[in-house]
């Protein structure tokens, strides 16, 4: 059987096993196009069904969450945990609560995760988590009440040394407040379960910033790489959310000018460029008032788009932290066209599988989100041995930790994927976190 036909075998295996899982389907296919002709080529791989064991999750457990709103209704809502793989240490990965929220993907984040978790060189495995319970608009006594529902539930199949979820889409630290509360409640163990907790209760320096901190020290590294240098860039950012605000918080720091964010409603285009001060106003807004992004007009100049993403305007790289499939293949195009010259995923697959293609083909440096968002599980694992030695880091010894692991995995990723005139920072991200992975499961025999 040649590669096409092989990847086509793989293909249908997985549709006809997980029917309607679009997103699932998605980042498999995205992994497999590469995986599949390196275990062609590598027979320590072979015949060992690696990949099809990969994308077969050890377990996933559904649940109902019911809780009672401030009006005394009795309210429904599903709960999920997808365990995708735990050969080289507990279960790691998110837990998100968003309208949208389904096992597709859920199944999709899981197994990136369990590659992104691999990459931090760190003994984690790959979970993601949630719920389609939505906390925009609830009180702060409904999202307690459902936070505690759902761990109710969940308590029995996550702990320190099996499941050790954090925060997503929709959990931040309030979320993860409530459900490390209710934990602590239910198994009277003050364990290091959860990451991305508060500081008084075992959290670490510097989680919050992690995810969007680690996306532009990969992107640093990218131009470096490439003897291009960060200062004076300008940055399209998607998102304000967590990973959004510290990847603009980092960039500005570093001499580069942002000149977009967004949220659900649509984007902002500040060309003059978003400083230290004018993001200071939309922490304020999106994370203290939950308002909306078109607020910041109020304050400063700029330009607001309802309902749409910033990919239209003019810059020198991409940062997309908002959600998955936010750069289409229109967009993708038009960033080509526009001369972006990086796109370095914040969120998790971002892009379409077209526009990965179309940015491969214009030669664009392409960091998927498994290598360039993997800064904040890294810290969410440094939190891990915190809690266990019962210590706590400083923010220099930390940071000077995250630099040196988002340089790591560049250097797996140009290890494992130079091409001749191009750097396939995919094709270098998966194969440098299947082989660990990989190694790992061959040791443990057929299980
Ligand atoms: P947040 O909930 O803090 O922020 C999400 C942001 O994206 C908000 O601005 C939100 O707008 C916007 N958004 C959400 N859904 C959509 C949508 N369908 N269309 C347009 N905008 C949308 O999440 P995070 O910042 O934590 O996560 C963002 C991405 O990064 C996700 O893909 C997540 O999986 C990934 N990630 C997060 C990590 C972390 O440490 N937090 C770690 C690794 C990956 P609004 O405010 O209007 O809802």
């Amino acid at each position: 059987m040649n590669a096409k036909q092989n990847m086509a075998q793989f293909m249908s295996g997985l549709k006809r096993r997980n029917p309607s899982e679009k997103e699932f389907h998605q980042a498999v296919h995205e992994v497999a196009f590469d995986i599949l002709p390196y275990i062609e080529s590598n027979p320590k791989y072979q015949n060992a069904l690696l990949l099809e064991r990969l994308s077969e999750p050890d377990r996933v457990i559904s649940f109902r969450v019911c809780w009672v709103d401030d009006d005394g209704n009795i309210r429904a809502n599903r709960g999920h945990r997808v365990q995708n793989n735990n050969a080289i240490g507990p279960y790691k990965g998110g837990i998100r609560f968003h309208n949208s929220v389904n096992l597709s993907i859920l199944k999709f984040l899981a197994f990136e995760q369990t590659f992104k978790n691999s990459l931090t060189g760190l003994p984690m495995g790959g979970a993601k988590g949630g719920s389609d319970f939505n906390p925009k608009g609830k009180s702060d006594g409904e999202v307690m009440r459902f936070c505690q529902s759902f761990i109710t539930e969940l308590s029995r199949y996550i702990g320190p040394d099996t499941d050790v979820p954090a925060g997503d889409i929709g959990v931040g630290a309030r979320e993860i407040g409530y459900m490390f509360g209710q934990m602590k409640r239910l198994t009277n163990k003050f364990s290091g379960t959860f990451t991305g907790k508060g500081i008084e209760y075992g959290g670490s320096l510097i989680r919050n910033e992690a995810t969007g901190y680690g996306a532009v020290y990969m992107l640093e590294n990218m131009l470096l790489h490439h003897k291009q240098e960060l200062e004076g860039k300008r940055i399209l950012i998607s998102g304000s959310g967590n990973v959004a605000i510290y990847a603009a918080e980092k960039a500005i720091q570093l001499g580069a000018k942002v000149i977009t964010m967004s949220d659900s409603s649509g984007y902002i285009h500040d060309k003059e460029g978003i400083n230290a001060e004018k993001l200071a106003l939309i922490k304020d807004l999106k994370v203290k008032r939950r308002a909306r992004i078109s607020e910041y007009l109020n304050t400063f100049n700029a330009e607001f788009y309802a309902d749409q993403r910033p990919w239209h305007v003019p810059g020198d790289i991409a940062l997309p932290c908002a959600t998955q499939n936010e750069i289409s293949i229109d967009d993708a195009k038009l960033l080509v066209k526009n001369g972006c010259k990086a796109v370095v995923e914040g969120a998790n697959m971002p892009t379409v599988k077209e526009g990965i293609d179309i940015f491969k083909e214009g030669q664009v440096l392409f960091a998927p989100s498994k290598a360039a968002n993997a800064g904040g599980v890294a810290v969410s694992g440094l939190e891990m041995s915190q809690n266990s030695a019962r210590l706590s880091w400083s923010e220099h010894d930390l940071q000077e930790h995250l630099k040196k692991i988002m340089h790591n995995i560049h250097d797996k990723c140009v290890s494992h994927g130079t091409e001749k005139n191009y750097v396939n920072y995919s094709r270098g991200a998966n194969v440098a976190g299947f082989i660990k992975v990989a190694d790992a499961m061959l040791a443990y025999g057929v299980i």
